[in-house]
C-alpha cells in the first residue's frame, strides 16, 4: 500500500554491493570506472540472474548491436557453447531493440555467463535440476520478515536482520463500533507500512494456501528456518497460520470481520518497534461497522485451512471451519456492506465498489471443504457473470478474485460438483493460455505483459500471467504453459530492460531500495527475498512523475526509496511470487 511519509536516509556507500571487486596490480579495487564498464555491459545482456533448469528453454537477451554470443563457465572462462543471436526485435513496451541468445543445449549443472563479443558479459547464472528453490526460500522467508507482534531474526544467514517485538497493543476506532483496547497481535506487516489489512491479507493467505494445496510434493521439504521449523506441520503453512491466527481475532461476535487494524495514518520511516502510534481496529464508520469484503474473505481462508491444516492440527482446521461458517452467514446477513476510508482515516484502503467476487469465492470454497449443498447452490447461482474474467488475465488481485472462485470449484475433487460449471471454467482459462502464450513468445522480452499492464504492482501482474497460466496447466497440461510461466519469472529475475533482478538480495544485481520501512536504514542492503513493484507507467509518486516524460512505459521505474509506486514491496505481490516459483520447482 502506498506510503508517502518517509524520513530521507544518508546515502554515499561508495563501494555498492554490486560493484564486483577487481584485482589490478594487485591491488583489490573497487573502481567506479571500471564498474561503470562492466554495469554497462551487464545491463545490455538479461539473464535470470538466479537461473535456469537444467532441461527446458534457456534464453538470454541482448540489447546492444551484436550477432554471436558465449556461454563461459565461471569458474574458469571456458567457453561450453557458441551461438548466433537473432535478429534484433524493437520492444515498443521499453524502446529497446532486442535479440535472443538461445543456449537451451547446455545441459550441464554449473555456474556460467554470456559473453557477447564487442558488447561484454553478463552476471552469473546457475543451470541446475532445482534452480529456483532458494528463490522459492528467500520469497517464504520474507514473509517471516514481515510478521507484526513478535520479535524478528533473520538468522545468522542475514546477521542483523532482526528487530524486537512490536505492535503488542492495540484499540478500537471509533469507526469499528466498539471502544477499548483490542490487541489483535500477529499477522503481517502488509508492505512498506505495518499495517495489517484484512482485504489483502485474504488473497494473500488464499494463495500461499493454494500455493500448498496445488504443489506441496515439490515444497514439503523445504525447511524456512523459521521459529516453527520442526514441529511437523510443513513450513508453508506454519508462516501461513501466522497471518491466519491474527484474521481470525479480526472476526467480530456476529461473525463479521472489521477490515484493517492499522495506525490512523501512515506511520514515519522508522523501525517497526518505534512506531508507536496507537494500532486501532478500524471499521466502515456506520453499522454494521465491518465489511462484506473483509468478512468474505475470511471465510475463503478459513475455508481453505479447514483443509490444508487437517492433517496436522484438526483443532485449529475445525476452528477456522466454524469461523468461515460464521463469516459466510454474516455475507448473507450483509451481502454487500463496501469499505471506503471513513474521515480521518489515512492508512492504505482496500476499498472496493463490490464483494461479490468475494464472496463467490467463500461460496466456491465452502463448496469444496463442507460439500454443502447451500454453498454449491450459491456458486451455481452467480458463477456465470464471472467467467468473461477468465478471457483476459490475469483475472485475480486484491479488488477481484473472481477466478480465484471459479478455479477454486473447478479445482474440487467432490464428485457433486456441476460439471458444466466446470467444463465451462476450464476450456475458458486454457484457451486464454494459449492466447497468452502466443503473445508471450512474439513478445521481444519473452513476458506476458501488455504495454497497458505497466501499473502499480506490475512485477505481480507478470507473476499472476505465471499462476494463470499454471492453473491452466492442471487442467490441460501443456509444457508451453509451464516454460511461459517461467518466462516471466525470468523477466523478474532479470531478464527484463534494467537486468535488474526485483527480488532483494536475489542474483547479482538486485534492486536496493524498496519503500519499505524496516529497511530504510540500510541502504545498501535492504531485507531479503521481497518482490518490487515495478515499473509503473501511472507515475503516481514524485520520484516517477520527475522522469522524463517520453518514457516508455516498461521504464518508467526508480530504485528509489521514495518511489512509494513503482518501489514498494506488498504481502500479495509476494504470495504470486511463491505460487510461481512454487509451480516451477522440479
Ligand atoms: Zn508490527
Amino acid at each position: 500500500m502506498a506510503s508517502s511519509l518517509f524520513l530521507p536516509y544518508k546515502r554515499g556507500v561508495i563501494c555498492r554491493k554490486r560493484c564486483r571487486p577487481v584485482v589490478l596490480a594487485g591491488l583489490l579495487l573497487c573502481s567506479a570506472a571500471l564498474a561503470h564498464g562492466l554495469q554497462t555491459a551487464q545491463r545490455a545482456i538479461k539473464v535470470d540472474q538466479v537461473g535456469y533448469p537444467l532441461d527446458g528453454p534457456k534464453v538470454a537477451l541482448v540489447s546492444s548491436p551484436a550477432t554471436v554470443f558465449e556461454v563461459r563457465r565461471s569458474s574458469d572462462n571456458v567457453i561450453v557453447f557458441k551461438g548466433n543471436l537473432t535478429e534484433a526485435q524493437v520492444d515498443p513496451a521499453s524502446g529497446d531493440s532486442v535479440r535472443a541468445a538461445d543456449f537451451s543445449a547446455v545441459k550441464q549443472t554449473g555456474r556460467y555467463y554470456i559473453e557477447v563479443p564487442g558488447v561484454g558479459r553478463s552476471w552469473d547464472f546457475a543451470v541446475s535440476p532445482n534452480v529456483f528453490e532458494h528463490t522459492y526460500y528467500m520469497a517464504m522467508r520474507a514473509f517471516y520478515g514481515q510478521r507484526c507482534g513478535t520479535a524478528v531474526d533473520m538468522g545468522p544467514e542475514f546477521p542483523g536482520y532482526s528487530h524486537p517485538a512490536c505492535h503488542l497493543h492495540g484499540q478500537f476506532n471509533p469507526t469499528s463500533g466498539a471502544s477499548g483496547p483490542r490487541d489483535n497481535i500477529g499477522g503481517w506487516h502488509d508492505a512498506g507500512d505495518y499495517g495489517r489489512y484484512m482485504v489483502n491479507s485474504g488473497i494473500t493467505t488464499g494463495t500461499l494456501l493454494w500455493t500448498w494445496e496445488i504443489f506441496g510434493q515439490k515444497i514439503k521439504n523445504i525447511a524456512l528456518n523459521i521459529p516453527e521449523t520442526g514441529n511437523g506441520t510443513p513450513d508453508i503453512l506454519n508462516e501461513a497460520r501466522w497471518n491466519l491466527e491474527w484474521m481470525l481475532k479480526m472476526q467480530d461476535t456476529d461473525g463479521g470481520a472489521w477490515h484493517k487494524q492499522t495506525s490512523v495514518y501512515f506511520p514515519g520511516f522508522v523501525p517497526p518497534e518505534d512506531d508507536k502510534l496507537p494500532s486501532e481496529v478500524i471499521g466502515t464508520g456506520t453499522a454494521p461497522f465491518k465489511s462484506t469484503c473483509a468478512t468474505a474473505d475470511l471465510a475463503v481462508v478459513g475455508a481453505i485451512a479447514a483443509r490444508v491444516y487437517q492433517p496436522y492440527d484438526p483443532v485449529f482446521a475445525a476452528r477456522a471451519l466454524e469461523a468461515a461458517r460464521r463469516a459466510w452467514a454474516w455475507t448473507e446477513k450483509y451481502p454487500n456492506v463496501t469499505f471506503h476510508n471513513p474521515p480521518g482515516i489515512q492508512s492504505g484502503e482496500y476499498g472496493s465498489d463490490s464483494c461479490q467476487s468475494e464472496r463467490l469465492w467463500a461460496a466456491a470454497e465452502l463448496a469444496r471443504t463442507t460439500g454443502e449443498a447451500q454453498y454449491n447452490h450459491y456458486f451455481l447461482k452467480n458463477y456465470a457473470s464471472s467467467l468473461f474474467g477468465l478471457d483476459s488475465p490475469p483475472g485475480e488481485n486484491w479488488n477481484s478474485v473472481g477466478s480465484m472462485a471459479l478455479w477454486a470449484y473447478a479445482l474440487s475433487p467432490r464428485k457433486d460438483v456441476n460439471a458444466k460449471a466446470v467444463s465451462a471454467i476450464r476450456v475458458r482459462t486454457v484457451d486464454a493460455a494459449r492466447a497468452v502464450v502466443q503473445r508471450t513468445r512474439a513478445n521481444p522480452y519473452r513476458v506476458s505483459l501488455q504495454a497497458t499492464d505497466y501499473v502499480w504492482g506490475s512485477n505481480s501482474v507478470a507473476a499472476e500471467y505465471g499462476i494463470d497460466l499454471l492453473i491452466a496447466n492442471l487442467f490441460q497440461p501443456e509444457q508451453d504453459f509451464v516454460d511461459t510461466a517461467r518466462d516471466n519469472l525470468h523477466y523478474l529475475l532479470g531478464r527484463n530492460t534494467f537486468s535488474l533482478s526485483w527480488v532483494t538480495q536475489v542474483g547479482e544485481n538486485p534492486f536496493l531500495h524498496p519503500h519499505h520501512r524496516p529497511s530504510g536504514a540500510l541502504p545498501e542492503s535492504p531485507w531479503p527475498g521481497m518482490l518490487s513493484g515495478g515499473p509503473n507507467a501511472s507515475r503516481q509518486d514524485a520520484v516517477l512523475a520527475a522522469l522524463p516524460k517520453n518514457l516508455p512505459p516498461a521504464k518508467v521505474y526508480a530504485d528509489q526509496l521514495a518511489s512509494y509506486a513503482s518501489n514498494e514491496i506488498c504481502i500479495n505481490w509476494q504470495a504470486n511470487l511463491v505460487f510461481l516459483l512454487a509451480g516451477e520447482l522440479p
